[in-house]
This record gives C-alpha cells, structure tokens and sequence, in this order.
C-alpha cells in the first residue's frame, strides 16, 4: 500500500503547477506518464488518468483577449528547469503546497482531479469575468481596495478613459462557496443534477479537509484583459510576486498598468498602425502588443502626473514580473524576450522623462507612434 502510494504520489505530481505568462493561441500541452512510472506493475488505475485535466466546465474566456497570466500544468517543468530567480522559489513551495493538500486527502477517486485541478480554476474565473463575484475588492482582505480605486481613477484620468474599464479582483474564497459552485456547473457544465450533487461532495471534502484547498494562491492567479473592457488580476498573483520582497503596491499598479495598456490598445486598434496586424495569434504579433503594453506601462508608472514611481522601484518590479513566463515559454519571441521586455519599459519611461518637461500630457496615438518609432531597437533588429 505504501509502495502504491508513492506512485500515486509521483503520478499526480506530473501536474506541477507552472505559472506562465500565456496568450489564447498557445497550446497546453498534454500530460503524459512518465515512462518509468508507466512501466510499473503496481499501477493498476494508470489507464484511468486523465492525458490532461480538462474539467467539467464547458467554458473558455471571449476570443478578444489577452490573458497575461494563468496556471498551468506541464510534466516538462521543473523548478531547476525554471531558472533560479525568488521568484520559482516561491511559486514550487505553494505548487508543491497544492498538490501535497491535494494528494493528503486524495481517497484515489479520479474525479477528485478534474474538479479540484481543473474546475476550481475555470470556476474562479468565471467568477472573476462573467458572473462578478467577489470582484470589488482587492487583496484576500480587501487591504488593498482603496488603492486600486485610486489607481483605476488614476489611470483614468491620465489615458482620458473615464468609466470605460472594470477592473476586478480575484480571490480563492470565492471557492469557499459551495452554493456559487453549484451555479457554475448548472450553467456551465452538463451535468445532471445527481452528477452536480456528487461533483459539490467532492468539492465540500476537499474543502473541509485541505488547508491549501482553496486557500492556496495559485486558484487566485489570473490576470487578463478582455476586449469587453475587463480587467481581472487576482490576489495570489500578486501576493506570490510579492513575497520575492517587492512592495506589494508596485506590483498591483505594475499590472493594472499593464492589463491597462491592453485596454488602450483594444479601444484604439482599428485606428492605430502597426508593422504586423495586432491581435492576430502569431508570435510576432503577439510580442509586439506584448512590447507596447510594456512601453505604457513603463511611460505611466513613472511619469510625474501617472504613477509617480522612480524608474528604480519600476525596474525591479517589472523584472520580476517578465521572468514570470520563462519557464513556460519554448520560443522566445512569443511575447519578447525578459530583456526584451524590460527594454520596452524603460524606454517608455525615458519618453516619460522627455515628454514630462514639456509639462503637457500626450495622447496614446503619441506614446504608440513612440513605441513603433522603437520596437526595431527593442528587439535587436
Ligand atoms: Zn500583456
């Protein structure tokens, strides 16, 4: 029994958590059985797992998106593999804490996986974006709420885009609600109600018995931009950034600032020209929306009448925060490159320091005809 437990607990460590940055078209790929483990006679339910944990739930975000960052599962990931920053440190101890939470209550009932390591996370973006639950706070206690107000009334000001952009929070509590996951699979599953009351025990067990389900931060971990006007940027995301040793208030406004910049981006796309067709789906697309996200968001956060951030605070921030895809990423030119994408930034917060002393404020057309007039030396071309 031992022995099969061990296994067990090898198989399902496959699905370690990764947090990456990631876009639509990207592929998950499918989780496959280690050989050795494959080959092992004790394992008599292997045939039963699942090549990839896709859930219960019948729902994907709106097409029109960008969706920065997520979860994501990958037998090819190991955190020596991931690189070496603060920041791997802290994502392998809360991944290894998710599954160790999963895995201490696991009764072996392979259910248990598709709605604990595949519909928590689609439920609690659901909540996030579709059904607005929980999203008019921030932080795990709300200590950060009036700060994003004011940075949302910020940036408003700043870009001209007064009441155009809900920004929401994201919390794991939000899984603490029994009743709110029964309305997601009723609506979003095609479960009857006999397989909804079975799929809500397995949820209240797991609920009841693991101190990291739901509570760990990687079911809080999202952060997109829709082009519906939504912003979602949850809690575990940010906590997990800043346990590295950031100020938690420069990583909330580094990637509302960022999100944001998307928004810009989606509200001026028929207009705006671009070397490659923004928002198509190839990489080098891709990397160059990412890039001028990147440049805004470096232009607002240390402008004098933005963010007010020296470049210093916003440099250190930022690193980390474009590390975050490293690992995730095989090609590099996806959304550019960490240097690439630093780069980006502090040359939008140089035009901010030029464009600042001339004391009035430029349009995005401007701050995107900058950028363009950059991205050659950006990327090294
Ligand atoms: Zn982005």
């Amino acid at each position: 029994m031992k022995k099969q437990t061990l296994h067990n607990l090898l198989m399902v460590s496959l699905w370690a958590f990764a947090l990456t940055s990631c876009s639509k078209e990207e592929i998950i790929t499918p989780v496959e059985p280690a050989s050795t483990i494959e080959e092992s006679p004790t394992i008599n339910s292997r045939s039963a797992l699942p090549q990839n944990v896709v859930g219960n739930i019948h729902w994907n975000i709106s097409e029109n998106h960008v969706h920065d960052f997520s979860f994501r599962r990958s037998t090819a990931v190991t955190p020596s593999e991931c690189g070496d920053t603060p920041f791997d440190a802290v994502t392998s101890y809360y991944n290894d804490a998710l599954i160790n939470g999963f895995l201490e209550n696991w009764d072996y009932n392979f259910d248990a996986i598709d709605v604990i390591l595949g519909d928590y996370f689609t439920i609690n973006q659901i909540a996030a974006q579709i059904e607005n639950i929980n999203t008019d706070t921030f932080g795990a206690n709300g200590e950060y709420t009036n700060f994003m107000k004011q940075q949302v009334r910020s940036l408003e000001k700043f870009w001209d885009m007064p009441n155009l952009i809900s920004v929401r929070g994201q919390h794991t509590a939000t899984l603490q609600d029994l009743s709110f996951i029964r309305y997601v699979y009723e609506n979003y599953s095609s479960a009857t109600p006999q397989e909804i009351d079975y799929l809500i025990s397995i949820a209240q067990h797991y609920n009841d018995s693991s101190d990291q389900i739901p509570e760990n931060p990687f079911y809080a971990v999202d952060g997109f931009a829709t082009s519906t006007g939504v912003i979602v940027i949850g809690d575990g995301l940010v906590s997990m950034l800043a346990e590295t040793g950031l100020d938690p208030q420069v990583v909330w406004s580094g990637i509302l600032a960022h999100e944001w910049s998307h928004q810009i981006q989606f509200q001026n796309r028929a207009h705006w020209t671009y070397p490659v067709p923004p928002f198509i789906g190839i990489p080098e697309s891709t990397r160059m929306t990412e890039l001028e996200a990147d440049f805004f968001t470096g232009y607002y956060l240390t402008h004098k009448r933005g963010g007010t951030y020296n470049w210093k605070r916003v440099e250190a921030m930022l690193s980390s925060f474009y590390n975050i895809g490293d690992c995730g990423f095989q090609n590099p030119s996806h959304h550019g490159t960490p240097d690439q994408r630093l780069e980006a930034a502090r040359q939008g917060y140089l035009q901010a320091s030029a464009v600042q002393k001339k004391g009035h404020l430029p349009d995005a057309q401007t701050i995107h005809n900058a950028f363009i007039m950059t991205l050659p030396s950006i990327v090294g071309e």
